[in-house]
């Protein structure tokens, strides 16, 4: 039943107006004569509407009483007074009252006025609980990602600060501390995805997103429950870690998270290989905010990137100005090509047994104007990471044929040329194609050219990698699988992929004479590549014992500063032409 509560002065008028309600079914639970009593019994019998005179006695009257009201109560109130005048009106109409009726009443039009104020009432709740949901449903999605559920970049500073209280908070528990040299620090982790754009363009978005689930369902079992683990965006994840007393703590963390996180993902029964970068920083060693700390953790991320799979490293300022520096160079690496500033060197690669050049491989060098000497292992990860690599490759790739083109009508009509592709330029859309065309282009025989890869690369998705490498095979191009040893070593896909020649990377080679495990890996590494009809290199051979060793173990080729350092194409010409 609807219950009604009624504030009259008159007690006669109060009692005839009971007799209606109940008349017309409601159930009057409560009647008060002064604007004092009525606040205090409202709250006790918490009615659905109030008819409320205006005239009442005690401090305040009706109006103001109805002011009071709407700040603690959503209750309905129909003004019910003797009152019709313009100026008790208006007044009466500021506090949005949902009826007026002019006393004395007609029964139907009490009535009525209530039915309309109910109505009224539940429409007008109804709109503000959809409004709330709405609000909520909003807050929900500014402050969460819809995919992971987790917490997203906009409640980074708030959980962040929140963090901070409590830190303090059990700071000042213990003994006087010093800003600068703290019980405990903060650990804060950004933690990336290698290459995870390219599985998703590879594979598509509802795989990235399983993956970016599968990945946090990772971390959540891996990390203490007190861990703050926000999506940034795309690949990017921030870790607040809970306080610790060492930062070796945090990089045990990190490590294990990593050997945590790295398995493979499955995917339809395809194992899916992402590789993983974390960078840390330490509050309040780092930044004093989480923006800086962040910040900082990414810029040693951009670092790691260069270097490769599953890294970590903590933040230091000489990596700063390194970025700062690479700043500067990826500005100057836009004009290097339109500059004339890059050059292709030739390493000799050199037939064992019979001492012969038999080709080379090309490697990239930036004539910087300033810089004396830019190592490509600092520019061609440059060049991925801002786009230029394709465009590089296609130069490299060109000024090889060409090059090689003379030499071969020259001097030597099977000169080979080795050039190197790295994952990026490799992961490109039809990289097959464009490569077909190039050497379409210049008559150059494919079967002179051959392509260096490293595992790495194949490894993501071997599918598409495989077919890539099949149509250029069945082009004649030849294929090296180039740094072996130091990544993956999968024997299974050196079988698959059907290469053409094994490289052995320079680690292994060093001191192979003296050193039994690079000897031992060498030597097996050359009878299984034998087996599989790979012919062998062996890359960086600086001294005589170590070529002694490799000819005595039958590998086919070396490369190296002990036969020549890369070279310039003309003083490569010249070592060409006294070797032939
Ligand atoms: P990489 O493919 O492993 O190249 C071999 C590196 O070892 C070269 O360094 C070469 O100069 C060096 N090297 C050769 N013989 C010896 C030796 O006897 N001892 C020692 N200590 N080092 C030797 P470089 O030219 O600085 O190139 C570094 C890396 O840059 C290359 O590693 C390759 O990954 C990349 N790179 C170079 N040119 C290109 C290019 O045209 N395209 C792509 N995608 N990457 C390139
Ligand atoms: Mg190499």
């Amino acid at each position: 039943m609807i219950k009604i509560f009624i504030v009259e002065d008159e007690i006669i008028a109060a009692e005839s107006l009971t007799v209606d309600l109940e008349n017309l079914g409601y159930e009057v639970v409560g009647k008060a004569n002064s604007g004092e009593k009525a606040l205090q019994q409202i709250n006790k019998t918490n009615p659905d509407l109030v008819l409320m005179d205006i005239n009442i006695q005690g401090e305040i009257n009706g109006i103001t009483l109805t002011e009071e009201l709407t700040k603690t109560h959503s209750i309905p109130v129909v003004y019910l007074t003797a009152y019709a005048d313009q100026e008790t009106l208006s007044r009466a109409l500021k506090t949005s009252p949902f009826g007026y009726i002019v006393k004395p009443y007609k029964r139907e039009d009490l009535a009525s006025s209530i039915i309309i104020a109910l109505q009224k009432y539940k429409e007008i709740e109804h709109i503000k609980s959809q409004i709330i949901e709405q609000r909520e449903k909003l807050n929900f999605i500014s402050k969460f990602d819809e995919v992971t559920q987790l917490p997203n970049q906009l409640s980074l500073v708030e959980n962040f600060n929140a963090i901070l209280e409590v830190f303090y908070q059990q700071l000042t528990y213990q003994k006087e501390f010093n800003q600068n040299d703290l019980p405990q620090l903060i650990p804060i982790f950004y933690l990336n995805f290698n290459r995870f754009k390219l599985i998703r363009d590879e594979l598509g978005q509802d795989v990235g997103n399983m993956l970016l689930k599968a990945l946090v369902k990772r971390l959540k079992v891996n990390l203490s429950q007190e861990t703050i683990i926000t999506r940034l965006q795309g690949d990017d994840f921030a870790l607040i870690i809970p306080p610790i007393e060492s930062k070796q703590i945090a990089i045990d963390l990190a490590k294990m998270l990593l050997e945590k996180i790295t398995p493979p993902f499955i995917y339809k029964n395809q194992e899916i290989y992402i590789d993983f970068l974390i960078g840390i920083t330490f509050y309040p060693l780092q930044g004093q905010n989480i923006d800086e700390l962040l910040y900082k953790a990414k810029e040693t991320i951009r670092h790691l990137e260069k270097i490769g799979e599953n890294q970590y490293e903590v933040y230091s300022p000489a990596l700063h100005k390194y970025t700062a520096k690479q700043i500067s160079l990826e500005a100057q690496l836009h004009h290097a090509l339109e500059r004339n500033e890059l050059e292709l060197y030739y390493q000799p690669k050199v037939n064992i047994k019979t001492s012969k050049i038999i080709g080379s491989e090309a490697l990239l060098r930036w004539n910087h104007p300033e810089e004396k000497f830019i190592s490509p292992s600092i520019f061609i990860p440059l060049a991925e990471e801002i786009g230029l690599i394709e465009t590089i490759g296609e130069w490299v790739l060109n000024k090889a044929c060409q090059q090689f083109l003379f030499l071969q009508k020259k001097y030597k009509n099977d000169l080979q040329i080795a050039v190197k592709l790295s994952a990026r330029q490799f992961n490109q859309d039809l990289l097959e194609h464009k490569i077909l065309k190039i050497i379409a282009y210049h008559c150059f025989n494919p079967s002179l050219l051959e392509l260096e890869l490293t595992e790495s690369l194949l490894i993501n998705n071997p599918k598409v990698a495989s077919k890539k490498l099949n149509k250029l095979k069945s082009a004649g191009v030849k294929i090296s699988i180039d740094d072996f040893g130091t990544g993956y070593s999968s024997m299974s896909y050196i079988k698959d992929f059907n290469f053409d020649t094994l490289k052995i990377d320079r680690c292994f080679i060093k001191d192979i004479n003296n050193n039994n495990t690079n000897a031992t890996i060498t030597k097996s590494l050359i009878d299984m590549a034998h087996q599989l009809n790979l012919e062998v290199v062996a890359e960086g051979v600086e001294i005589e014992p170590e070529l002694a060793f490799l000819h005595k173990n039958n590998c086919d080729f070396y490369q190296g500063y002990l036969f020549s350092r890369p070279l310039p194409f003309r003083q490569f010409e010249e070592l060409l032409v006294n070797n032939i």
